[in-house]
């Protein structure tokens, strides 16, 4: 039986490697486009249940937090789209969790447009109804969102035009890019950068 050189070894040895160091990459890349698939599918969830809260709410938006501080006291916005889930947040917590995230907000790692689009029920008396957004289609509604040093999610982040480099903020833990689900329920992804950057007033800080 012919047997294997040395030489012929070291080439088989050489050639395993390379077909490794091309195919590792793109399995990895595989795993994350995966990853984010689950993400953009549960800010969908989220915006079916938003679409059910606002038709049973006649267009009225679920608030951010139900009572000025302090202390704040739950329902905040995450209790009630889970009303239109599995019934309680701690049953559809899944939907709030980035798979992304290793450390969860236990109020989920997806931030809403506080600032613009959904109010805090007490404090704010504009932005309340759905019909008083002229571009739905243009406008962040929730976005994958953590603590910029720690990677913790996060379900709450300012506007950015008028508060950058806070703490937490739109994160773009998918290779980059962050996952945005906007008032017309449709999902797209997004490079961090043009969230930071309120892209084409992606935020509505200047115009519904
Ligand atoms: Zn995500
Ligand atoms: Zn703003």
């Amino acid at each position: 039986m012919k047997k294997f050189t040395l030489i012929e070894l070291l080439v088989v040895v050489a050639i395993i490697g390379n077909l490794a160091s091309i195919l590792l990459p793109s399995i990895s890349r595989a795993r994350e486009v995966s990853i984010q698939a689950v993400c953009m599918s549960n800010l969908k969830q989220q915006a079916m249940a938003l679409e059910m809260y606002l038709s049973a709410n006649n267009g009225g938006m679920p608030p951010h937090l139900t009572t000025p501080p302090p202390p704040y006291i739950p329902p905040f916005r995450p209790h009630r789209l889970a009303t239109y889930m599995n019934g309680t947040l701690e049953d559809s917590k899944e939907v709030f969790e980035c798979p992304k995230v290793t450390n969860h907000h236990n109020l989920g790692d997806y931030a809403d447009n506080h600032a613009h689009v959904f109010p805090n029920k007490m404090s704010d008396t504009k932005g309340v109804f759905i019909t008083l957004y002229s571009r739905p289609a243009e406008l962040l509604s929730h976005v994958d969102s953590g603590e910029a040093a720690t990677g913790r999610g996060s379900w709450w982040v300012p506007c950015p035009v008028t508060h950058s480099g806070l703490a937490v903020e739109a994160s773009g833990r998918h290779l980059g890019k962050s996952s945005v689900l906007y008032l017309d329920s449709h999902v797209s992804s997004v490079k961090q950068t043009q969230v930071l950057a309120n892209r084409d007033d992606l935020w509505g800080h200047f115009k519904r």
